[in-house]
């Protein structure tokens, strides 16, 4: 058995994995998907449980993975998420194993995927305010996501991070009460900048709510003071809220891009791998897999994968080309 690394041509290896377990989701997020959803995977394309936790322990085993962040679509609506987690944990007993969630149902399964053996929950949330949320994610099941952070929170799922995206004219003015509640209920707050991945292509670089202005919404509440410099491979700017402990993150993922030092590699719900959230090229694995192909020869696919990320998403280039697949179906 040959261990490889998944380097790119720009000195950058990837030991970050997200996998998106289904492209299915139970809200429909207005800067995710269109109110109707998607024309979703067909269930024949998507990877059974066993090819998952085969492709992510050919990557933990051979590849030099370390980190495994599961999302979707919503992860949780996926049956076999628990005998999933059990079996890459089998595979990568020192793994960092988490989930990306938007928490609906968490609070009835908490416990059992913490006994499977994952680490932490990153929850999405973007309004404490039930109209606002309902707006947003087109479904009234504000209580659902609080009672699921409860649950994550008392099977000991933490550090537990909160992700909240800010809209113009919807929830921008929410940033600071976000933060006093996360602060309170000691879950780390990150704001994410608003990305050209939605479905619906409705994304506008001169509409979104940017990183300065999340920020200087911030201090006019809190004094913020860098966290951490550098910021290495970690998306999110860190601060100390009001001298700390406790922080906040921002994640300016088109306003200042850490494409540099990125260390991520996909795997969508169909087995492709991606290189980047807007790679506009995908390798297969699920028709190398299914063909027989051995963990080694699956291995030097994806070795090859990686060759081809490119220096930089370009959101900021006037040739910037959306990627046909959403978020939903990349895995966020
Ligand atoms: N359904 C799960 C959830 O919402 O956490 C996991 C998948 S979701 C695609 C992952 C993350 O991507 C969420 O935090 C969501 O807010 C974020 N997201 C989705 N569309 C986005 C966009 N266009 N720009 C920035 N973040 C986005
Ligand atoms: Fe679903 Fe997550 Fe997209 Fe919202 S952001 S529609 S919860 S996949």
């Amino acid at each position: 058995m040959t261990t490889r690394a998944l380097g790119d041509r720009y000195g950058r290896v990837a030991t970050d994995l997200r996998v998106s377990l289904t492209d299915r989701c139970n809200l429909r997020c207005s800067y995710c998907m269109p109110p109707e959803g998607l024309e979703w995977l067909p269930d024949e394309t998507v990877l059974t449980d066993d090819e998952v936790v085969r492709l992510v322990g050919i990557g933990v085993r051979l590849l030099g993975i370390r980190e495994v962040r599961f999302t979707g679509g919503e992860p949780l609506v996926r049956r076999g998420l628990p005998g999933i987690i059990r079996g890459v944990r089998e595979a990568g007993p020192d793994l960092q194993l988490s989930l990306t969630t938007n928490a609906l149902g968490l609070s009835r399964v908490a416990g059992t995927l913490a006994q499977a053996g994952l680490d932490r929950v990153n929850v999405s949330l973007d309004s404490l305010r039930p109209e606002t949320f309902a707006q947003i994610a087109r479904r009234q099941r504000l209580e659902d996501v609080l009672e699921g952070l409860a649950a994550a929170r008392a099977a000991d799922l933490g550090p537990i991070k909160v992700n909240a995206v800010l809209l113009r004219g919807v929830n921008d003015d929410q940033g600071p009460e976000l933060l006093r509640w996360a602060i309170a209920e000691g879950y780390q707050l990150r704001f994410i900048e608003q990305m050209p991945l939605d479905a619906q292509h409705r994304w506008r670089r001169t509409e979104m709510i940017v990183a300065a202005e999340i920020l200087a919404a911030l201090e006019r509440e809190f004094t913020l003071t860098p966290a951490r410099e550098p910021r290495g491979s970690a998306p999110a700017e860190l601060f100390l809220v009001d001298g700390g402990p406790a922080t906040v993150g921002v994640i300016a993922s088109v306003t200042r891009p850490f494409c540099g030092d990125c260390d991520r590699v996909r795997l969508t719900a169909d087995g492709q791998v991606r290189n980047c959230l807007f790679a506009r090229e995908e390798s297969d694995l699920r028709t190398a897999l299914r063909a027989g192909a051995s963990d080694e020869q699956i291995a030097d696919r994806w070795v090859v994968a990686m060759r081809g990320k490119r220096a930089g998403h370009g959101i900021d280039d006037p040739t910037f080309l959306q990627p046909d697949r959403p978020m939903s179906a990349i895995g966020g």
